[in-house]
Formats: structure tokens, sequence, C-alpha cells
């Protein structure tokens, strides 16, 4: 049965919103988390797990970025949990002479602001994933990336939260947020109600429906990706890879419409390859499509040539909660007091969950953040 009463009710068990369920819970805020389907049923359950800060630019992102792979170093340890973090490094293939020349602009930028990355040749590249294939240009290598298994790590924040006496309740469906002049009072969901002066909105592409409720317009919306799933093969690939086209697309869909969309692949810690993913915008569907597929396999072969032999047991899709600027929105807002944004992090939420989680629960325990939110509120929008 739903507590009549909490300080804090978080909306949504993704990643975001386990995270910051946690860190509420260590800081002996006492808190409850409300998701309409199971735990991880939305983009959490269906996504890579991927910590990139070379894939960044400088800027808000990318500070928000080191800051959070900071924390995974020993979160493991924190959560009692294996997550199946791996500081594995990270690399950014370059499969052509145009490629090269705009990665090694996108390099110099990042090196200007004292990110360690470098521009790796064929041999170098090779050398460090002996299976890359023999006719790419070069690659970019980054020791900072690294990668984590994003349902592990939701179930770990949830468990570690549990612990700490959060509670959580799924099949719970928010749906009516009740206020007095201008502040959060209550949470409807159809199971009964939670007086609250305290919510935060984690609903990821579903934020928007959870604004409506105290008349907010928040810009996310859903944007797909498509991932493949091969049989586990032996060890094959040391660390998480982008082809430099992925880059384009994330950042200048323009350019992603003449280069192609790109992939990330993967191998898990099972074995597994996990090879993706589109960036499409298709309203909610979840389904995946045969030209998808076959893009990313060709070009997943052209990049790793021992793939062509395995064998893709899976595809499904998920969907990142995109915002116009590409930014997550973090904070309060303004006019609705008490209510707080945590969502939009389209393809970061995983790498950006435990820094999401640790400011999040700072600004409920003391209005104040570690780093400043101004960039991030939803307000940026307006002007
Ligand atoms: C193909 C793909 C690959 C990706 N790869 C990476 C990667 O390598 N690295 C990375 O960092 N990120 C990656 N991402 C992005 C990452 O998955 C998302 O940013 C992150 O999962 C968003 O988490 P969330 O908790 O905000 O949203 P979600 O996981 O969607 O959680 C929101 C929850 O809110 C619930 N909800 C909605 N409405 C209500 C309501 N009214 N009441 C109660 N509950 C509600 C939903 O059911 C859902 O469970 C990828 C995404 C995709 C699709």
């Amino acid at each position: 049965m739903l507590p009549r009463k909490t300080d804090v009710v978080v909306v949504g068990g993704g990643v975001i919103g386990s995270s910051i369920l946690y860190h509420l819970s260590k800081r002996k805020i006492q808190a409850v988390l409300l998701e309409k389907g199971e735990l991880i049923s939305g983009t959490s359950g269906a996504c890579d797990g991927l910590i990139f800060l070379q894939s960044k630019k400088p800027g808000p992102h990318l500070r928000l970025a080191q800051e959070g792979t900071k924390r995974f170093s020993n979160l493991k340890d924190e959560l009692h949990f294996d997550i199946e973090y791996r500081n594995s490094g990270g690399m950014i293939v370059i499969e052509n002479d145009h490629e090269l020349e705009v990665m090694e602009r996108f390099v110099a930028e990042q090196q200007k602001i004292g990110l360690d990355i470098s521009l790796l040749d064929i041999d170098q590249a090779r050398e460090k994933e002996p299976s890359l294939s023999e006719k790419i240009f070069g690659s970019t290598f980054s020791p900072l990336d690294g990668k984590v298994n994003p349902l592990l790590l939701t179930h770990a924040f949830i468990r570690s939260a549990k612990k700490l006496g959060a509670r959580v309740f799924t099949d719970n469906e928010v749906t009516g947020i009740a206020l007095k002049s201008h502040q959060v009072r209550s949470v409807k969901t159809g199971k009964g109600e939670i007086e609250t002066t305290t919510i935060v909105n984690a609903a990821g592409a579903y934020a928007p429906e959870i604004g409506k409720l105290v008349h907010l317009d928040i810009p996310i919306k859903p944007r797909r990706g498509q991932l493949l799933v091969t049989e586990p093969m032996p060890p094959v690939l040391n660390r998480g890879v982008l082809s430099a086209k992925y880059i384009a697309a994330k950042f200048d869909p323009a350019l992603a419409e003449t280069e192609g969309e790109g992939i990330s692949i993967d191998q898990t810690s099972s074995g597994n390859f996990l090879l993706g993913s589109t960036r499409e915008f298709v309203g909610f569907d979840t389904r995946t499509t045969h030209q998808a597929m076959t893009n990313i396999a060709t070009q997943a072969i052209h990049i790793i040539p021992q793939l062509k032999d395995t064998h893709i047991i899976r595809a499904f899709a998920g969907l990142r909660p995109y915002t116009p600027d590409g930014l997550p929105i973090l904070g309060n807002v303004d006019g609705v007091e008490g209510f707080i944004v945590a969502a939009g992090h389209e393809g970061d939420g995983v790498a950006l969950s435990p820094i999401t989680g640790e400011v999040i629960a700072e600004l409920v325990d003391t209005n104040i953040t570690p780093i400043s939110l101004n960039e991030f509120r939803l307000e940026r929008f307006n002007s």
C-alpha cells in the first residue's frame, strides 16, 4: 500500500530515477519511487552502457560527464554489487579521409580543454584492438572512457536505496499532482495519493506528460535507437568503439544525412556484442526495422570483419529522451515550487546517472548543488 506521506516522490524507475532515489536515501531523506510499469522497463532497459567522455563537445555537457565519470570508479564498492564497470578506455574509428579531417578538428578541440585523447594511425589502432579491419584509416583513443551494465547499475541503485529505507512501487502510474499556492502538495496515482512537498520528474521520454500535470511545457522528444545483439563470442574487443559517423549523427544531423548514421560496437562481459544504434524521430514506436538492422550489421562487419561469422540473436529499440540542445534538463522550475526535473539525458543517461542522482539529492537537501545547474534549467528554452 502507498504510504500516506513522504518527503520526496521520484517518478520513473529507470537509471536516473533509481540513482536519485539512492542518493536521497543516502542523505536520510525519506523517498518513494513510483513506476508505471516494471522497473527498468523504459529506455534504461533498452540501451547500451558506454561511458564516453570523448564523444561530448567541450562545454557544460562534457563538464557534467567528467564529474559523472569520476563517480564510477567507487560505485561497485559503494553499492556492494558488480555493475560490470570497466575502465577500459574507448575508441572512435575513422574510415575515410573526410572523417579523418573532421576527427582531427574534434580531437584538437578536446585536447585544448585538457581531455586525455589522442589520434592513432591504423597500426597503433590495431595494436590496441587487433580485431579492427585492415581497411580503417585509424582511430582516436581516450583512456578516460569506460562501460557499465545499465540493467545491473539500475538494479544496484534500487537495491541500495531500499536497504537505506526507500520504498518502490511499480505498476503505479502518476496521473495527477495537486498544488496549493503554486507549491506541490501531493502526487496521485490510480492506486492512491501521497502527500509530499517535492516531486522529481525522472520519467525520461515521458517527462513532458508529467510536466503537463503542472502546466509545464518540457521539450523532450523520444529519439529511437535500434540495437542488435549477437550470440556470445570469445573475447574479441576490449573496449567500446564508436564510428566517426556516429559522432556526426549525434551532433550534426545534416552531416549524418550525407555520411550515414554510424554505429557503436561493444562486447559485453557475457561475450555478446551490442551493435547499434539509430537516431530516429518516430514518436513512441519501439519497433525495429529491417533497413536499420541490415545497415548496422553491414557497418559492424566493415569495422570488425570477424563479426560476419556470428549470429544475431535479438534486436530491440529504446527511446532516448532528446532535448533540442542535447543537454539534460536538471533542477527546480520557475512557478511550481517543489517540482524538480531530471530528464532529457538523450544518449548519455547511463553515464550521467551517478552525477545526476548526486546533484538532485543535494539540491533537495540543501538547495545548493556542487556544480551549477544554470545551464541545465528548463527556463533556458524560454528565451
Ligand atoms: C539504443 C540506445 C543506446 C544507448 N546507449 C547509451 C550508452 O551507451 N551510454 C549512455 O550513457 N546512455 C545510453 N543511452 C541513453 C540512456 O539509455 C538513457 O539516457 C537513459 O536510459 C534514460 O534513463 P531515464 O531513467 O531518464 O529514462 P527511462 O529508463 O525511460 O525511465 C523512465 C521511467 O519512467 C516511467 N514513467 C513514465 N511515465 C510515468 C508515470 N506517469 N508514472 C510513473 N512512471 C512513469 C517509465 O515507465 C520509465 O520506466 C542509450 C539509449 C538508447 C535508446
